[in-house]
């Protein structure tokens, strides 16, 4: 017999986001076979080792509990068209937690919403969530989700705050400036709400540790600014069945997805590749608006209060992508790839593998024939410029970006210019090339190199160096 079987929100990730499953069955225990062979993780939220449905689990048929029906599920006998019922007595994969008077009255404007309910706000206190960088998109992310109440927030960083991060970073103030990032966030975040627990994890995420942490959280929401980080998030999540709520910022876009690989495509099967290094340059390189990330990080908030309340349609195999300058939103389908390295139907990455190696592959290593780039310091040039010496230093920055600071006698050939002005250097010279630091002069080197020229060396640490070390009165950016 056809019988539809509603499953509760809580559980509806385990079969692929369904409100109701059909099975065929002649008893309620047959359909309960049915859907177990049909979600093999579902089996385990609701039979126990012997086969037999959990005690916790009550199960209605139509407006009746089958268990005031008969002694056991194999003698309650269902019809064409019956509809059965999962009621779970506890609440999906998050424990609830008993909320006190104090955090009734300040959720309160939560527990009124039929979407989050008293029971939502005990699942919200119940939920463990990992945050990936307390950065631009760290600071809305982890600031909404312990004024919402999630439970336990861990925070993965180890970088200290920066007078640069201010400008975004709506989790510092000025005077943090120097302090560990995650000792002043763990203080403002109390702040905010005493009820949680703020876990800070101080390392750098690899893969001898991501699979370790991961286990202690239910959702993974990564906010990093690095592709090998992103890699290793989104494996570690799938090996572990963990959701993975993504976003990404760059000068004024911005893109946020779930990663479920469950029910949905991994960041792979979008990605099954870095971009080659240098093509997508970071925020240190290319520049964010302040106001993006916390537009950008409050969406992934969004996502994460959602996947946990068990409500809405999560951004599972859809990916939006917002563009601030235009205020345009983009949504795109994601697929899974069943050639997916990680989550496919035969996967090649089976334990997180070397991430640095894998996106490293292509971009800034030597120009064949080449072992290394030759680089030369900034005490070095400054001395022989001293001592007389002349150089063809190349300035590869932006134009507007020589307006903040610039090395006396640098001449300007923005690495975005370099490709139709080559024709203007002699190859037979000698140039020293300079940026920032060192990303666009390795490229700007890279390239010069496939178009002849042999006598090329790159200034290490560029003009912020030169600021830093040489002449102390240029300001740094
Ligand atoms: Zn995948």
């Amino acid at each position: 017999m056809p019988v539809s079987i509603l499953i509760p929100t809580p559980l509806r990730r385990y079969v692929g986001g369904a409100k109701s499953v059909q099975v065929t069955a002649q008893t309620v225990e047959g359909a309960m076979a049915a859907l177990a062979r049909e979600s093999p993780d579902l089996r385990q939220q609701l039979f126990d080792g012997a086969g037999k449905v959990r005690g916790f689990v009550n199960l209605y048929l139509g407006d009746s509990n089958v268990r005031d029906l008969a002694p056991t599920l194999d003698a309650v006998a269902v019809k064409d068209g019956d509809v059965l019922t999962i009621v779970p007595a506890i609440a999906g994969g998050a424990p609830e937690a008993a909320l006190s008077r104090d955090e009734i009255l300040r959720y309160s404007r939560h527990l009124i919403m039929p979407e989050v309910t008293l029971e939502g706000q005990k699942r919200l206190k119940g939920a463990k969530v990992l945050c990936i960088g307390a950065g631009g998109l760290g600071s809305p992310l982890t600031l909404y989700l312990a004024a919402a109440g999630v439970g336990r927030l861990g925070l993965v960083d180890f970088d200290t705050v920066d007078l640069t991060n201010i400008q975004r970073q709506i989790l510092y103030s000025t005077s943090d400036v120097g302090r560990p990032k995650l000792e002043a966030a763990k203080e403002r975040l109390t702040q905010l709400n005493p009820d949680i627990e703020i876990v800070p994890h101080g390392l750098h995420l690899a893969s001898w540790n991501a699979m370790d942490l991961f286990q202690g959280y239910d959702i993974v929401a990564d906010g990093t600014d690095n592709f090998p980080t992103r890699y290793l998030v989104n494996d570690a999540c799938v090996l572990l069945g963990k959701p993975n709520v993504y976003a990404s910022i760059f000068r004024f876009e911005g893109q946020v997805s779930v990663f479920d690989a469950k029910r949905g495509p991994c960041y792979r099967c979008l990605f099954p590749e870095p971009p080659p290094a240098g093509l997508a340059p970071s925020c240190a390189e290319g520049g964010v608006l302040g106001v993006l990330p916390g537009i950008v990080g409050s969406f992934q908030a969004l996502e994460v209060l959602k996947l946990i309340l068990g409500t809405g349609e999560p951004l599972v195999g859809r990916l939006v992508m917002f563009d601030a300058l235009d205020f345009k939103f983009r949504e795109l389908p994601v697929r899974k790839n069943p050639g997916c390295a990680v989550c496919g139907r035969a996967p090649t990455i089976t334990a997180p593998v070397d991430y640095e190696a894998f996106c490293q592959v292509r971009g800034l290593e030597p120009a064949a024939g080449d072992k290394t780039v030759p680089t030369i310091t900034v005490e070095d040039l400054h001395g022989r410029l001293q001592a007389g010496e002349s150089f063809n230093l190349l300035d590869v920055r932006e134009p507007h970006e020589y307006q903040i600071v610039r090395i006396p006698g640098a001449a300007q050939f923005p690495l975005s210019q370099l490709p139709v002005r080559l024709h203007e250097l002699d190859s037979a010279r000698t140039y020293t090339l300079h940026c920032h630091r060192d990303t666009r002069s390795l490229q700007a080197y890279q390239l010069m190199r496939r178009a002849g020229f042999g006598r090329l060396q790159v200034l290490a640490g560029g003009v912020d160096a030169w600021a830093e070390r040489i002449d102390r009165s240029l300001p740094r950016y």
